[in-house]
């Protein structure tokens, strides 16, 4: 696929954890942490994903402060605007300076039964709405033994980009569920394979241009200590870390994973 110019990316996901002071508190002491440590910000982009009752007051922060951020919404609706109580319009996210939605995480699979019909409606409205989805797919433990590794996520991916433009900005994350907060990552090796697979289907179903340029994140048990591993893999563009991205110190060593990749 030729050389890669893909910029890492480190993205936290909140999930339903800090509330809107908490939420300051912690971006601030996130990018002095990284100053202290003399982090070059340009080397790798950063992201933080907070619950949506935060996201003006961390937008705040991030423009006052200059905070080489960027900021992500947990989900978006699939509708424009109207009748859909407690739903998100991608339009309300992008005017508040969003530039990321994940979309079809496997919380959001499993708890709120989004299909990949749902993912791609959802998928679609993102992208409308000048956001980029990071697409969130990934096999169950069951879906393994059955399926083997790749399967379900190829065909989530194929289902999640059905009628999407070649030229769209799209990031995706291969976030096995087994591996979700389980503290049992998948192994580089794994994470890899899956992850070449899936770079195969962003150029069959887009093409080869989108195939090298979108980013492949890994998710899954993300910490300080293995993400030097997964970063050196070549279809590994980056991590979608949950639980760690909580905690300042093990959030902005994963941040700093080229001080410690070794390559
Ligand atoms: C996630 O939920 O996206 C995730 C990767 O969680 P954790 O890092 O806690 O496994």
């Amino acid at each position: 696929m030729g050389v890669n110019t893909r910029t890492p990316l480190i993205a936290g996901n909140w999930k339903m954890n800090l509330d809107h002071l908490q939420a300051v508190a912690f971006v601030q002491k996130l990018h002095w942490t990284l100053k202290e440590a003399k982090h070059e910000d340009d080397s790798v982009e950063v992201a933080v994903f907070p619950p949506f009752t935060d996201l003006r007051s961390v937008q705040t922060l991030i423009d006052a402060d200059k905070i080489p951020f960027a900021l992500g919404a947990q989900d978006v609706s699939a509708h424009d605007s109207g009748a859909y109580t407690g739903e998100i319009s991608g339009s309300f996210l992008s005017q508040l300076d969003a530039r990321y939605v994940i979309i079809g995480h496997s919380e959001r699979r499993e708890y709120h039964s989004e299909t990949d019909e749902i993912v791609n409606a959802k998928v679609k409205a993102a992208l409308k709405h000048g956001l980029t989805p990071v697409i969130c797919v990934g096999e169950t433990a069951d879906d393994l033994e059955r399926f083997g590794a790749s399967a379900v996520p190829a065909e989530q991916l194929k289902g999640a980009l059905a009628g999407v433009s070649a030229s769209a900005d799209i990031v995706v994350a291969y976030e096995p569920v087994w591996a979700i907060g389980s503290g049992q990552a998948a192994t580089p090796q794994q994470a890899q394979d899956v992850c070449a697979v899936l770079r195969g289907v962003l150029a069959s179903a887009l093409n080869d241009d989108a195939a090298a340029r979108t980013r492949i994140l890994y998710g899954g048990s993300v910490k300080a200590a293995n993400i030097a591993g997964f970063m050196r893999e070549p279809d590994v563009d980056g991590a979608l870390v949950g639980g760690a991205s909580l905690v300042v110190d093990e959030f902005a060593s994963i941040i700093r994973f080229q001080k410690h990749v070794g390559v």
